[in-house]
């Protein structure tokens, strides 16, 4: 299914809409196409057994017109280079999107994580940072967590770095353990993040969020907590899913109890007294919000026309292929799209960074108070633009967030020289 549509292909339509609508040059098209950089490398890993494996592995450095590239490292059975040039893409947009200081990168290797031990993990995370050290740094590219990496990559990530380069530099990655320049709230970030920007929706279509029906397809990170913040401020959650499958509570779901059943089993689909779905069923349900939060291209042509939730909030990055938004926008279904519905995790690494650029200097509290209000900032933004500039019934609230954002990106582009 992955690769019926390639997100590559999706990125650059996204990019061409923009451009044409605000009417810029071929020349800024064919530079922000395609990544000023793409890493690729082989990294020969010893096993446990004692048999070496060969993994492949990619770094896209999309554009740096507003700073060092940033982004995450996903590790994904299914990845290839395609995909991660469009993450890298879709990074620069959210860093522009979000006003920080950085460009747009994403690396990716092609493993399945679950089928390795916790060393063969650590000697191929290490592997990887150091194929890639001289182009990565705290002013050059700072990679952060992603689809199956976490706190723990990062770690090790930053070990093999300081070792290379002799120095402590806490600001090459962010997304760290706490004892390694790491916040607390980088945890909880995306997804707190996406249930923020359902919420500032919420308040705009209905008023607030109170007893909205809510699906989440995908409970890792980005879900678990989306799901448990809408929970927590009075939305009900009545359907969650994972790779292997959903479950379907009319009455409503209590995340953590849904995070314990999957900690023990390794699937949410064991819950006691839940209805089983599969995951199509899970997005072609009747809610007021659905938030799709594992992989792209979910959301597209075959299945656009079912969906029936009121709102779309995308905590997974490009689950909408444009041929689908041109359906739902039609229909009158509001996306909030990736760029802004999860950049919660980007910012609070931004915090992160500046953090230890400080020698730490932030609490908690504060970090998490920052990052609601930027995100509260940032879907005001994009909102206001969507209303004033733009006739809502042909473009979705994606067109307004990309305008933002490529056209800062081209401003500091022009102001470089480069164009
Ligand atoms: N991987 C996350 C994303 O897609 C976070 C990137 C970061 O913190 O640099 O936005």
């Amino acid at each position: 299914m992955a690769h019926v549509h390639d997100p590559y292909e999706e990125a650059k339509k996204q990019l061409r809409q923009t451009i044409e609508l605000l009417g810029l040059s071929e020349e800024i098209y064919e530079i922000l196409a395609y990544p000023e950089r793409l890493i690729q490398v082989r990294l020969p890993v010893k096993m446990d057994d004692g048999t070496v494996k060969v993994f492949i592995a990619w770094r896209s450095q999309h554009n740096s017109a507003l700073g060092p590239y940033k982004g995450g490292v996903r590790y994904h059975p299914n990845t290839d280079a395609h995909e991660v040039i469009a993450l890298s893409m879709w990074m620069t947009w959210k860093n522009s999107l979000a006003g920080l200081p950085y460009g747009g990168g994403k690396g990716g290797i092609r493993v399945d994580p679950h089928k390795l031990s916790q060393s063969e993990l650590m000697r191929l995370s290490k592997a990887y940072f150091e194929a890639i050290s001289d182009l990565v740094g705290v002013d050059q590219d700072i990679p952060a967590p992603d689809v199956y990496t976490n706190p723990q990559t990062m770690a090790w990530y930053f070990d093999a770095y300081s070792r290379i380069k002799r120095g402590q530099y806490f600001g090459v990655v962010t997304g760290k353990p706490l004892e390694l320049g790491g916040l607390q709230t980088r945890i909880i970030a995306t997804g707190f993040g996406t249930a923020v920007a359902a919420r500032e929706l919420a308040k705009k279509l209905w008023g607030g969020l109170e007893g909205k029906v809510v699906a989440v397809q995908g409970y890792g990170n980005a879900g678990y907590y989306a799901a448990k913040f809408l929970h927590e401020w009075g939305a009900k959650i009545i359907a969650v899913s994972d790779s292997k499958g959903g479950i379907l509570v009319e009455s409503g779901l209590d995340p953590d109890e849904v995070l314990k059943v999957k900690r023990e089993t390794r699937s949410v689909i064991n819950f006691p007294n839940a209805k089983r779905i599969t995951n199509e069923e899970l997005l072609e349900l009747d809610v007021d919000i659905l938030v799709p939060a594992a992989i792209e291209n979910v959301i597209t042509e075959a299945n656009a026309d079912k969906i029936k939730a009121k709102a779309i909030v995308e905590a997974a990055n490009g689950p909408t292929t444009p041929e689908a938004e041109e359906i739902l926008t039609k229909k009158g279904i509001i996306v909030v799209p990736d760029i802004l519905a999860n950049a919660g995790g980007v910012i609070m690494s931004h915090i992160e960074w500046v953090n230890n650029r400080m020698g730490g200097w932030i609490t908690e509290e504060e970090a998490r108070n920052r990052l609601e209000q930027k995100m509260m900032n940032n879907f005001a933004k994009v909102w206001d633009y969507w209303q004033t500039k733009l006739d809502t019934s042909k473009y979705n609230m994606r067109a307004a967030a990309y305008a933002i954002a490529v056209d800062r990106v081209v401003r500091a582009m022009k102001l470089r020289g480069w164009i």
